[in-house]
């Protein structure tokens, strides 16, 4: 993933909760540092002789692909940029699958235990969606990852083209597979943040993490007196404030590795999470393609209109809800994904692209979204 710091919410090939990040340090850039000669006694941000210097911070995973990317504006920012560093290493050793160590390791390696304060507040996120979506949300999900060997520790073989080649699992496999998974299973007390899965299920919270992350990082910038931010996780964009100037951000969403964009969407104080088949997905002696996002009804790659080719975009002021939702809405397909939205309006906007170059654009973004790409439909509540 070769990305600079632009607005442009790009598909992460590596899952956030397969990454050990290594945090090295990609300098730090300028920005107009000597545009500071302004009067100390009007606006706070007029007071910050750096109020519009960039500094970032760029975050590697073990395998040195920078798949983090931090922006942030004004005196404050190196302070921020380092403390949004530290709480990325942190959630990383939480969250991550892969580490032994972490709570969500532990939890699936003994079948219960007491939960950290973060992957609490994510297990009752988690819980809920998996109820408001009718399950479409499942972390119990994740032995089906396994066996379509989609988790972070799996090692794709790709053939010369860059295609990831191998055979999907048998009906039975999967059968057998979906029959550990229910998240409505999972005791889980709120109070002791004690949680039991039933006999052989695990739980990965790689469909929320990222957007919980995101959202962590901006808090964390906001309490150290950062009003103006970009957080961009693999292509997943928090925004804090405005850009320094007072516009709005404008970030650029993906169309689907193509090489173009599905439009731009102008946003403050937001987050803008995508979701797509493309991101991750392998090829079959057959030719048919198997996507990472799966349906928890079937055990197979989700397929009621959003697939392989197709992208789904939540705007929200909560990074995890953002997040949980773009997986969700994924699985819903378009039909449920926009009677979901109807009932859940103020809470957020979309941007759905279907495998069939379908757009929809949820209508409390009209005035900020464009595109000069693709004619899209409003759908309104
Ligand atoms: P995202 O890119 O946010 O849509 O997250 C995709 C990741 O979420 C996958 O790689 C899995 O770790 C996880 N996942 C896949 N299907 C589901 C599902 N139905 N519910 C919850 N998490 C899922
Ligand atoms: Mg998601």
């Amino acid at each position: 993933m070769k990305r600079k710091i632009i607005a442009a919410v790009i598909a992460g090939l590596l899952l956030f909760t397969g990454c050990s990040a290594e945090y090295s340090v990609n300098g730090t850039a300028g920005g107009n540092a000597g545009d500071s000669a302004k009067p100390a006694d009007t606006t706070e941000k007029d007071a910050d002789p750096l109020a519009d210097r960039a500094f970032d911070r760029v975050i590697y995973d073990a395998m040195t692909v920078p798949y983090m990317s931090l922006r942030a504006y004004g005196q404050h920012a190196e302070d921020a940029l380092i403390a949004g560093e530290v709480e990325i290493r942190r959630l990383d050793d939480l969250l991550s699958t892969g580490k032994a160590d972490s709570d969500t390791a532990r939890i699936n390696a003994n079948g219960r235990g007491t939960l950290s304060r973060d992957t609490a507040y994510l297990t009752e996120v988690s819980l809920d969606l998996h109820d408001s979506t009718g399950g479409a949300f499942d972390i119990s999900v994740y032995p089906l990852m396994e066996l379509w060997g989609f988790t972070s520790q799996f090692e794709d073989e790709k053939d010369n083209t860059g295609t990831s080649r191998r055979e999907a699992p048998s009906d039975k496999e999967i059968a057998d597979t979906l029959s550990l998974v229910d998240a409505s299973k999972i005791e889980y007390d709120a109070e002791t943040g004690g949680i039991i899965l039933p006999d052989q299920m695990q739980i990965d919270f790689g469909g929320i993490a990222k957007g919980y992350t995101s959202q962590r990082i901006a808090d964390i910038f906001r309490s150290n007196g950062v009003t103006s931010a970009l957080i961009d996780l693999g292509g997943n964009i928090q925004t804090v404030g405005s850009k320094p100037d007072g516009s709005p951000w404008k970030v650029a969403l993906n169309d689907r590795n193509r090489g173009t964009f599905l439009g731009v969407v102008q946003v403050k104080d937001m987050a803008v999470i995508s979701s797509g088949g493309y991101e991750r997905n392998f090829t079959a002696s057959d030719g048919k393609v198997y996507h990472h996002i799966i349906d928890p009804a079937t055990g197979y790659p989700a397929d009621n209109g959003f697939s392989v080719d197709a992208s789904v975009s939540i705007i929200c002021s909560d990074g995890t809800m953002a997040d949980g939702l773009s997986t969700s809405l994924y699985v819903m397909g378009p039909e449920k994904a926009i009677e979901y939205w109807r009932a859940h309006s103020d809470e957020f906007d979309f941007v759905l692209m279907t495998d069939d170059d379908k757009m929809y654009v949820s209508e409390g973004i009209e005035d900020s979204f464009s595109s000069d790409t693709y004619k899209y439909e409003i759908v309104r509540k």
